[in-house]
């Protein structure tokens, strides 16, 4: 791969043009890297103005599972736009009576119903409300680390306080520790049978000097995916959920980053066989459009009356269209049985090559899902942010895109759309490598 000198004359034109319009608050500046600037993108390549190709290895915040503009999505939206552009939630249309029907086949068993949204946090919002409401409480349990969305109705949910802080929104929950087994808060565990945290929230809910109320609703990612791909010992979400059902709570699942397809499965609670009471999904699910819902139990789902919530956009034919497609796509494809066993290769690959690096704490992933945790010190597990920023920028120059995520910013972050091939996977793993092998040099 040529190195690239980015940003580029075009690109730095469009981010000078962007930096001096837009108000501050948004991501794009948020590091000394500047962003990206996408001309266009197709599969598993993205293009920038200046005429320089990257292999994603991020999707977009996992939305592109399907690889970016895929033909039959493409075909799908030019079919409809003609046609019809806007029908509103009010009204009724057979693309949603179809999406409706689909979306109930790639469901777990026993969740049958749907409500709409657009965007994730719109999903999570929709699930919180509809707890509270069918269980008449209020007390919720969300996890450190979690991030559910950006709109006020789910923030106080999100496990980072500082995020919260900065809008002055209160938390909405109780918030306890996940299993991140790396950095596990109760010192590890012998058998990851017996998570702490499992007794943790058991206790909360016992004792009465908690705090805590009569639980509404345990919200919860199967893996984390802004807090750094962090992945849950097998068992968790079962035992989560039997505490759920004892507490007569609800389990909500956000399978809204980790779903479809991405970490091998259809859905990442199957992992645990778990389905849940409510499921939220959106992101890779709009094929590239905003797409998002909740599917859940009848019995929850039927307990609104009509016009309780509504959006003018939330049942729009285009973004329809798209979702329709993508999810055959998925289907036909059968892409998460490729997330399942190249995401074994991808975690072999970078495991064994990384393991002594003396940058690299731990590489964890499951399906193409895969985190990268550097620290700087290995015993100490002191997070290293700033070298992650710095293999984000090699990479870059080398032709390779991925993010970086974490508690504590530390955590590379692969993720590419779910129709890689092995040699393209190949040539990834090699760029990986070869990123590591740079930052050793400086380590
Ligand atoms: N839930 C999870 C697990 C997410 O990762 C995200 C976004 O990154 C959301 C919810 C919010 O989705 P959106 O940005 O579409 O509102």
């Amino acid at each position: 791969m040529a190195k690239i000198s980015y940003p580029g004359p075009q690109s730095e034109k469009i981010i000078s043009v962007c930096k001096q319009l837009e108000g501050s608050g948004l991501r794009t500046f948020s590091t000394e890297i500047p962003p990206i600037t996408i001309e266009s993108a197709n599969g598993i390549w993205l293009k920038d103005p200046d005429g320089n190709t990257y292999l994603d290895l991020f999707a977009g915040f996992s939305v592109e599972n399907i690889g970016h503009s895929h033909p039959r999505v493409v075909e799908a939206i030019c079919r409809q736009a003609p046609k019809l552009l806007h029908c509103p939630p009010a009204y009724c249309n057979e693309l949603r009576a179809k999406l409706l029907e689909k979306l109930c086949e790639i469901a777990p068993k026993g969740l049958n119903r749907i409500l709409w949204g657009t965007t994730g946090a719109m999903a999570n919002e929709i699930a919180l409300n509809l707890s509270r409401s069918r269980t008449e409480r209020k007390e919720i349990i969300s996890f450190h680390g979690s991030y559910l969305g950006g709109s006020n109705g789910i923030i106080g949910l999100n496990g980072k306080a500082k995020a919260r802080a900065r809008l002055g929104i209160e938390a909405d929950a109780h918030f306890v520790p996940f299993p991140y087994c790396y950095r596990c808060p109760f010192g590890g565990c012998d058998n990851q049978d017996e998570c702490k945290i499992i007794d943790y929230i058991d206790d909360m809910l016992r004792n009465p000097a908690s705090g805590v109320g009569s639980l509404a609703a345990i919200f919860v990612e199967p893996i984390q995916g802004s807090g750094g791909v962090v992945i849950p010992p097998k068992g968790f979400l079962s035992n989560l959920q039997k505490i759920c059902q004892e507490h007569n709570a609800l389990l909500v699942i956000d399978e809204i980053q980790v779903g479809f397809g991405r970490t091998g499965r259809m859905w990442a609670a199957e992992h645990d066989g778990v389905v849940p009471d409510l499921m939220t999904i959106g992101k890779g699910i709009g094929g590239g459009l905003p797409v998002s819902a909740v599917i859940g139990r009848e019995e929850l789902m039927n307990f609104w009356e009509p016009n309780t919530y509504s959006a003018t956009f939330l049942t729009n034919p285009l973004l329809h269209s798209a979702a329709l497609a993508a999810i055959e796509v998925m289907q036909e494809e059968k892409l998460w049985l490729n997330s399942a066993e190249l995401g074994e290769v991808l975690l072999d690959f970078l495991s064994s090559n990384l393991v002594d690096h003396p940058l690299v704490g731990e590489v964890r992933g499951k399906g193409l899902y895969v985190g990268i945790e550097m620290v700087k010190d290995k015993k100490k597990k002191t997070p290293a942010k700033e070298e992650a920023r710095k293999a984000q920028l090699i990479a870059r120059e080398m032709g390779l895109f991925f993010d970086i995520s974490g508690y504590y910013g530390n955590v590379v972050r692969i993720a590419p759309p779910l129709i890689i091939t092995r040699s393209e996977l190949e040539q990834a793993i090699d760029g990986l490598i070869n990123v590591f092998k740079i930052m050793k040099k400086d380590a």
